[in-house]
């Protein structure tokens, strides 16, 4: 194995990529995660459980010359995780998967605002849905870069959910608690009518700095 390659970044995505199918947000065909660390690439391999992902599949790029220096067949989005890590600093692992509550509102391209619940409504200010673009082309990213610019998280339109964050521990924790809300807020609209806190509420959290 290359030297600079550093087990213990793979161990994170074996251990994060497992926790992700033991929860239902990622299988062999659907979901991707990937870590950029010392300008190496570690992505996750097509057609692969997250389950069965090991020190000798998961794909990895030198980003400065473009070459693979261990693993099989990357994921058919390794275009958008590359470009994920250039919208903006501070971006060192993306998460796409289709979990299936955010997957719902990315189908019918009804994004998820955060007004009736404040800690939801600071972390994420709102989760807007990305215009429509084919699976596996740069135009993914490209599509969905300037909502990341001011977000960490957005539906990718008929398609599914993309996570940006500094760590990959952070990423999944993003996606588990917006699937979380989409589907508390699926319960709350068959109960009732959710309500909105007051205006001035929502200001003093809007004002506030996202963490990265
Ligand atoms: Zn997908």
């Amino acid at each position: 194995m290359d030297a600079r390659i550093k087990t213990d970044v793979m161990d994170m995505l074996m251990e994060v990529g497992a926790e992700m199918e033991d929860m239902g947000l990622v299988n062999t065909f659907e979901g991707n995660l990937s870590v950029l660390d010392a300008g190496l690439l570690y992505v996750t391999p097509a057609r692969t459980s997250k389950k069965k992902l090991n020190h000798d599949n998961i794909c990895v790029f030198d980003e400065s010359s473009g070459t693979q220096l261990s693993g099989g067949k990357a994921s058919s989005e390794t275009k958008m995780h590359r470009g994920a890590y250039t919208v903006k600093a501070g971006v060192g692992a993306a998460i796409h998967c289709h979990a299936p509550y955010l997957t719902a509102h990315a189908i019918t391209h009804v994004p998820l605002d955060f007004r009736c619940h404040p800690e939801l409504l600071f972390h994420f200010k709102d989760i807007p849905v990305v215009p429509y673009a084919m699976p596996g082309s740069e135009d993914m990213i490209e599509t969905a870069r300037p909502y990341l610019l001011h977000r960490n998280l957005v539906l990718l339109g008929n398609h599914g959910v993309l996570s940006i964050a500094s760590t990959l521990a952070l990423a999944c924790q993003r996606i588990v608690a917006a699937e979380k809300f989409a589907r508390v807020m699926s319960i709350a609209r068959q109960i009732g009518t959710p309500v909105d806190i007051p205006e001035t509420e929502i200001m003093r959290l809007l004002a506030r700095e996202l963490e990265q």
